[in-house]
């Protein structure tokens, strides 16, 4: 059996078809033979994973009901999983071992889903081509010279090779859909505060999302579904029911108002990019959607935000590794300040640190008033453009990703240019709000194109039914590479 659709896969082995030790086994076996290639795992949890299957055999009308009963996933590398190694991608977290699983995490195993494995990624989900993983690059499955996005691209190149047909990922300002479009895969970005970031290892706490990443619209539903929802471990995690997900993709955008922000999303795409958002908003027009311009005067601006509110984020969440608590602490120190400094110098990679220095730059003293207040001034006028364009539209539309994937090495030497990849991202956490990447297209007839579409807050049912209706009018989200 293919480990392309959860859904498919809980449904055969409802239906006595197959077995969740065998699907697991599948699943393991696929990740040895393209891993080696791909680099899109960090470690697997074999055994642990079987006797977790075997256990869902074992007793089949028990859990019948279990909506992911016996679906492969994996949880990118800055998720806690107890006592399973979880780095973030640093060496500083070498050797870490949570004490406890993420709220995430547990959901999902009660949901009947088999953990096998954690998902390389850019260092504490910074960057855009998890080139900044302190343990080797993962390659993009549609072509190994290129990256898979980032940062939660080990979690996208896994789902797109078909590796596991569900990975979750970590979203700060595009860390899901970016690589999710540039991989082929539909990922959400969910509101902010409909899914508890409780053992998530924090990058930029007032923009950090956990979201799935999957083959389809509604299998990314079905497993927000079960993740999202109120939490008394994250004081941010919103009391607000999550609605039925799954009911609400009925295939219908009659009368839907789509806004494109033409100010913001022309000039600098790619050509294939552009083509291929164009042709979908046709799609979404010939279902019956009404596409409109709107306009998000301030989104210009929304990098330069991005950058300075969540790297002072960063600097103060990461000043805990000290080599005190977890992970790695250095061998050479003679002092206690200097086993600090050592250790966050040896621990920490050139992008950490480089965040790092620029958020506490801008937090200090006599730069504060200049830079992160101004920025949190401009990010109220961001949010405030989202509402005056959501009174006239119900969703707002624009390629996920400028580019389709970029080589390998291409961007590494200019950070402004690697930052430049978030530019249609960031806007949606700096405002809370949902938004989705679905495939659209091949650029070039190769390299996948996402389609994002972000909606009002809490409004994850109107956004999916829309990617789902797009998704079952132009197939694009059925594509998968040749491995
Ligand atoms: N690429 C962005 C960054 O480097 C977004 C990262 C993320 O969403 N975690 O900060």
């Amino acid at each position: 059996m293919k480990l392309e659709s959860a859904r498919a896969i809980a449904q055969a082995i409802r239906d006595g078809q197959a077995s969740a030790v065998e699907i697991c086994r599948a699943a393991l076996g696929r990740i040895d033979d393209a891993d080696r290639r791909l680099n899109a795992f960090r470690s697997t949890t074999p055994e642990a994973a079987v006797q977790a299957a075997a256990a869902l055999d074992a007793r089949p009308e028990a859990w019948a009901d279990l909506p992911l009963l016996g679906v492969p996933v994996a949880f990118k590398d800055n998720i806690c999983t107890r006592g399973v190694p979880t780095t973030a991608g640093s060496r500083i977290l070498e050797g870490y071992l949570p004490p406890f699983d993420a709220t995430v995490v547990e959901r999902l195993a009660r949901a009947g889903a088999v953990f096998v494995g954690k998902t390389n990624c850019d260092e504490f989900a910074m960057g855009s081509s998890n080139e900044n993983s302190a343990f080797g690059p993962t390659r993009n499955p549609w072509d190994a010279d290129r990256t898979p996005g980032g940062s939660s691209g080990g979690s996208a190149a896994a789902v797109s090779a078909r590796l596991v047909p569900l990975a979750l990922g970590s979203d700060t300002g595009g860390s899901i859909r970016q690589p999710a479009a540039m991989c082929g895969v539909v990922g959400i970005k969910p509101s902010y505060g409909r899914v508890s970031r409780y053992g998530l290892l924090a990058f930029g706490s007032s923009l950090d999302q956990i979201g799935p990443l999957a083959t389809s619209v509604a299998d990314a539903a079905l497993a927000l579904q079960i993740i999202a929802g109120p939490d008394g471990r994250d004081a941010t995690c919103l009391d607000t029911p999550v609605p039925d997900l799954l009911a609400a993709l009925t295939g219908d955008v009659r009368g839907l108002r789509i806004g494109v922000p033409r100010d913001h999303v022309e000039g600098g795409l790619d050509t294939g990019v552009a083509e291929a958002f164009e042709q979908a908003l046709d799609v979404l027009r010939r279902e019956g959607a009404e596409v409109h311009d709107v306009s998000l005067p301030h989104s210009a601006a929304g990098i330069a935000v991005y950058y300075l509110i969540s790297t002072a984020e960063a600097s103060s969440n990461l000043a805990r590794y000290d080599g005190v608590r977890y992970g790695y602490r250095t061998q050479r120190a003679e002092s206690l300040g200097e086993m600090y400094d050592l250790t966050r110098d040896e621990g920490f990679g050139a992008e950490v640190k480089r965040r790092i220095m620029l958020g506490t730059f801008v937090l200090s003293s006599g730069y504060y008033d200049a830079y992160y207040l101004k920025a949190q001034q401009v990010r109220t006028l961001i949010r405030r453009d989202y509402e005056v364009a959501f009174e006239r539209v119900d969703l707002i539309a624009a390629p996920t990703s400028p580019v389709p994937a970029f080589r390998l090495g291409e961007r590494l030497d200019n950070p402004l240019h690697m930052y430049l990849a978030d530019v249609f991202t960031v806007g949606a956490n700096l405002a809370g709000l949902p938004a989705v990447s679905v495939p659209c297209g091949l650029a070039g007839g190769t390299l996948p194109v996402g389609f994002q579409l972000t909606g009002r807050p809490l409004e994850e049912a109107t956004m999916l039914r829309a990617a789902d209706a797009y998704e079952r009018a132009s197939r694009f989200s059925r594509l998968s590479p040749q491995l």
